[in-house]
Order: structure tokens, then C-alpha cells, then sequence
């Protein structure tokens, strides 16, 4: 038994719905899955549902920008709750966070006599945790680029001219909010990041996981990470990161997380609720 832990949907910057992240897990042979949008948990739902009707096991996530000393790390939060109120308020806030971005990014492009309007993209994205990818296509779907690697190119990636940082929290936040929402909290890719000395601080902040199995991860990263997490105590985990059909063919089918890493992160997810159930109630404040 084999599973995907890092999926995205329409509900943030993927091209599938999550019916069709699970249609494509079905055929390439995955039975447990776990989304993780960016900012966002509204795929959800959809996505338990269309596991529940196939059989598959599903884990709720998300995938959260963070910072530390600077540096932008993703945190991957599993087993959440999805109805949790601060969660909830905090992904509201990343998301208006977003979409503010897309309409500076618009004007950046509009200043350089591209005429791309943050409506347009709105309309394209259909979600409420927009991002560059949306910008992107926007720009070649309407003639402004010919790709979406010169759309990144030209204007999007760090220091070109319509880049807009993004809002970021810490590391430290990230990791507590999951941790609030009855969640696990993983460092996302550490190559992409170049995040490999943040991996003992994040360790010592609380982080209970490393994603060691990644598309970019070659095989010689994925063994440092696989040291790193036995080294660290962290636990295991994998995913595609798959984003849909925009890069030709989909990501998802070529990281296959053996079954067993998903029983460690349920035991550490018994271990945690346990803990928290068993925490002194602290009185409420006069
Ligand atoms: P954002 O969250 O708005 O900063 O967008 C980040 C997303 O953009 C990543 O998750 C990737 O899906 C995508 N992305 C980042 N850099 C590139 C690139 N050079 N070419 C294509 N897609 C990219
Ligand atoms: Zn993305
Ligand atoms: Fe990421
Ligand atoms: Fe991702």
C-alpha cells in the first residue's frame, strides 16, 4: 500500500479538482492521500468525500508559507481539523493576504505596459488562495507570454520586476497553529527551500515531521533527509506535490510513500491528542 501527502487542488493553484486527484490516485495505484493546498482546507471536504466513495484513505492538510530569519519554508500541517475557528481565521487572513498580492502584481505589470487586470485573474483562479501560477496563465492566456516558464521568467520569480513578496508567518507560528488545530506540522521540499540547516531549529521548535520523499528531491537529498530525520527525531513523510496537468503530465503517481510512514504519523497523531487531553486545564482568565 502506497501513499501521496502532498496534492493541490483548484481550491488553490492545482488544475484538478479533488475528484480528479482521486480518479488519478486510483489508477496509479495509491490508496491513502492527503491534500494540501496552500492557505486553504476547502478542497477537503470534497476531496473525504471522493475517498470515502472509492475507498481510499484521506488526510486533511494544507500547506502554509512560512518564514525563518528571512527565509520562505513551507509547513505542511496533516490530520487537522477543518472546522477549527482559529485555523479557519488565520487561512482567511493568509488568503486576503493573496489576493491583495495578485492586484499589486497586476499593477506592477500594468506599470510595465502589460495590461493584465486582477479581475482576470480572479476569474481564471476561481478560489480564494490565488497565486502566481494564476498570474501566470492569465499572462499566456492572454498573449502576454507564450509559456508559463516565461511568464515566471520575465516578471514573476524573486526580484523581477512584478514579484510581490508574500505576507509571511514564522516558522514558529506555523507549527503552533497546526499544532492548535490537532495537526502535525512537517517542513515541506527542503531542497527547493535550501532550508537544510533550518531542519535542527525547526526540530527544536517543535516540527514533528521532514518531507523526505519529494518529485525534487534526488535520490542521494532524499537519503541526507531520511539521516537527518532519524537524527532529529522527526517523522517521515512524501508526496508529489502535484499540481495537476499545467507541466504536461501530472506529478501525481511518481512518489509512492509506503503505507507503513502513514501509520508512524497516525501513532504520533494518537501520541499528541493523547498529550493534549491529558493537559492541565488552565483556569480562564478573571
Ligand atoms: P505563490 O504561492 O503565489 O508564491 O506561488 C508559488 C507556486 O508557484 C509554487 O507552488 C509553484 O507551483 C509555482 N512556481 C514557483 N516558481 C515557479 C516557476 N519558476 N515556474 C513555474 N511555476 C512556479
Ligand atoms: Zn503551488
Ligand atoms: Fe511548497
Ligand atoms: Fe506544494
Amino acid at each position: 500500500m502506497f501513499a501521496d501527502l502532498h496534492l493541490h487542488s483548484r481550491f488553490s493553484d492545482g488544475t484538478f479538482t479533488p475528484e480528479e486527484l482521486v480518479a488519478h490516485a486510483r489508477r496509479h495505484g495509491l490508496s491513502a492521500l492527503a491534500l494540501t493546498d496552500h492557505d486553504s482546507v476547502e478542497g477537503c471536504e470534497p476531496m473525504r468525500t471522493a475517498c470515502a466513495v472509492h475507498g481510499l484513505e484521506f488526510i486533511p492538510g494544507t500547506e502554509l508559507t512560512a518564514e525563518h530569519n528571512g527565509a520562505e519554508v513551507h509547513i505542511l500541517g496533516y490530520f487537522i481539523d477543518v472546522t477549527h475557528p482559529r485555523l479557519l481565521a488565520e487561512l482567511a487572513r493568509f488568503q486576503r493576504a493573496r489576493q491583495n498580492r495578485i492586484r499589486e502584481m497586476c499593477a506592477r505589470l500594468q506599470a510595465l505596459n502589460v495590461p493584465l487586470q486582477a479581475e482576470t485573474v480572479f476569474a481564471l483562479a476561481q478560489c480564494n488562495s490565488p497565486g502566481r501560477p494564476h498570474v501566470a496563465r492569465s499572462l499566456v492566456e492572454r498573449g502576454h507570454c507564450s509559456t508559463l516558464d516565461e511568464a515566471f521568467e520575465r516578471f514573476l520569480k524573486r526580484d523581477r520586476p512584478a514579484w510581490v513578496p508574500k505576507t509571511r508567518i514564522s516558522a514558529r507560528e506555523a507549527i503552533a497553529l497546526i499544532h492548535q488545530a490537532g495537526g502535525l506540522a512537517v517542513l515541506a521540499h527542503p531542497v527547493l527551500n535550501h532550508a537544510d540547516h533550518l531542519i535542527p531549529v525547526l526540530a527544536a521548535e517543535g516540527l514533528d515531521g521532514l518531507e523526505c520523499f519529494h518529485t525534487k528531491h534526488s535520490e542521494e537529498a532524499t537519503q541526507r533527509y531520511l539521516a537527518m530525520a532519524t537524527q532529529h527525531g522527526l517523522l517521515i513523510t512524501g508526496g508529489s506535490d502535484c499540481h495537476g496537468d499545467s507541466k504536461g503530465r501530472p506529478l501525481i503517481g511518481s512518489i509512492k510513500l509506503p503505507y507503513a510512514y502513514v501509520e508512524a504519523l497516525q501513532t504520533a497523531r494518537r501520541r499528541r491528542a493523547r498529550r493534549r487531553s491529558n493537559a492541565p486545564v488552565r483556569p480562564a482568565p478573571a
